[in-house]
């Protein structure tokens, strides 16, 4: 309509970018939302039993665990699809520990969507655990997490400049 411009510096942009002050979203608003809860798994058990686990608990990763070590690395469906490509059946009565990525990037609860988002870009992966200040894991992220809170930012901001417009 005649009177908005949508530019650099526009009214619109302003109600945008106010919108932006007002909140960021961090990774500790996706934890509040979806709960703590991370599954894990012992290194020493069986490709096959951790197959099992992603696809029971509906998921695409677990992280491996040994004893009270809670993050000795991370196994994802791709790993699983890897060692049977590379071993054939046989990957599947080996232990986690053969496969899984022992080096794991972790994020902190402060840490913003956006960061989330370029790491997992950077990464080519599309999982996060959540470590706390006590350096103690609180988490998970998933890439589905991710992309569910850039849809409610998006709406959000499309609410804010219907309430400009119908405002004005
Ligand atoms: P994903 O895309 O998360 O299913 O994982 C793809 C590959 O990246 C697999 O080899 C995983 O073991 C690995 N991976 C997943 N998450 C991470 C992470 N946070 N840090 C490092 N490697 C990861």
């Amino acid at each position: 309509p005649a009177g908005f411009a949508f530019g650099a510096g526009s009214r619109v942009e302003c109600v945008l970018r106010e919108e932006e002050e007002r909140f960021v979203m961090q990774v500790k608003h996706i934890l509040q939302e979806k709960g703590r809860h991370v599954i894990a798994i012992a290194e020493s058990a069986t490709m096959g039993e951790a197959a099992s686990m992603l696809a029971e608990k509906r998921i695409g990763v677990v992280l491996v665990k040994n004893g009270n070590q809670p993050l000795m690395g991370i196994l994802s469906e791709r790993d699983v699809v890897r060692a049977v490509a590379a071993d054939g059946a046989q990957a599947l009565s080996r232990p986690v520990s053969s496969y899984m990525t022992r080096n794991v990037a972790t994020c902190g609860e402060a840490d913003t969507v956006e960061e989330l988002m370029e790491m997992m870009t950077r990464g080519r992966f599309r999982h996060v655990p959540v470590m706390d200040d006590d350096k103690s894991l609180c988490g998970l992220i998933s890439i589905g997490d991710v992309v569910k809170s850039r849809i409610a930012e998006t709406l959000n901001e499309a609410n804010s400049l219907r309430d400009y417009i119908s405002a004005a």
